[in-house]
């Protein structure tokens, strides 16, 4: 069952989001060659714990860290650790949650190290435009489907890539998983009809090859079975007032869908006032 919020909810999910999206500033601005995947949780737990939240992943299902991070060929859900260390080269997927008055924030960025193989470049550029195209759809009578449909057909057809199927965004709330699943592939037209008070987590995981995952001994680490890079960029949106609104972006962003003949692409605006 879908819970729809009100305006007073979404504020309340948007603060969440924000803490969230505080963190992957912070981790833009300390990730470098040499640090481990623990010490940027234990900056990101303290940072969350400071504003008068709680890690929104720690816990969850057993899951024992505040992030997942995800290193080249591990696609999503990565524990961080001492022996995790970051090379240049690197693509480092980081994922937070936060819980802020009983509701929680969601998003994830996937970060280059210095330099990366160009193929990489593109993934990392072809998934957060497959993003960006799956958040544009996110209109009053548009369809759950037609999220999917947008960032499968830009990633996997345009530019053929490998679209994970076994994970799948979702709708957040008081929980950090609610209905509806919302996939990164999919059919124009089907599934629930968006409608106003909708928040949902949308997170393209896309890989540089096949789309096949598997879980690792851990029993958390999700990793591509080709070895291949992979990419999560993931925002947290409603829909309030007829418009999509990224509740995870301190820049309110403007969105504009380009079609020429069988190819898309998104114009990203961000709106310099501050929400
Ligand atoms: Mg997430
Ligand atoms: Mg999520």
């Amino acid at each position: 069952m879908i819970i729809y919020k009100t305006p007073e909810e979404i504020e309340l999910i948007r603060s969440s989001c924000l803490l969230v999206s505080k963190v992957h500033e912070m981790i833009a601005q300390e990730l470098r060659p040499g640090l481990s995947g623990m010490h940027i949780d234990r900056m990101a737990e303290t940072l969350i714990r400071d504003h008068g939240a709680v890690p929104g992943f720690k816990g969850y299902g057993g899951f024992p860290a505040t992030l997942c991070v995800s290193v080249n060929e591990q696609v999503v859900h990565g524990i961080p650790s001492e022996k995790q260390i970051f090379s240049e080269g690197d693509v480092v997927s980081v994922d937070c949650g936060a819980i802020l008055e009983g509701f929680y924030g969601d998003a994830a960025y996937t970060f280059a190290l210095g330099d990366i193989a160009p193929e990489t470049m593109e993934l990392l550029e072809v998934t957060k435009t497959a993003l960006y195209l799956g958040i544009a759809e996110v209109v009053p009578g548009n369809r759950i489907g037609d999220i999917g449909f947008a960032i499968q057909d830009y990633a996997e057809r345009q530019h053929g890539f490998g679209v994970v199927r076994d994970l799948v965004g979702h709708g957040v709330g008081r929980s950090l998983h609610e209905d509806p699943q919302v996939p990164n592939f999919g059919k124009r037209g089907r599934g629930a009809k968006l409608q106003e008070g909708l928040v949902i987590a949308i997170e393209p995981m896309i890989n540089l090859g096949k789309k096949e995952v598997f879980t690792g001994k851990d029993g958390w680490t999700i990793s591509t079975r080709d070895k291949l890079p992979s990419a999560h960029y993931e925002h947290t949106v409603a829909l309030k007032e007829g418009k999509v609104d990224i509740l995870s972006s301190f820049l309110g962003i403007e969105l504009a869908v380009e079609q020429n003949n069988w190819l898309q692409t998104v114009r990203v605006r961000e709106v310099e006032q501050a929400k």
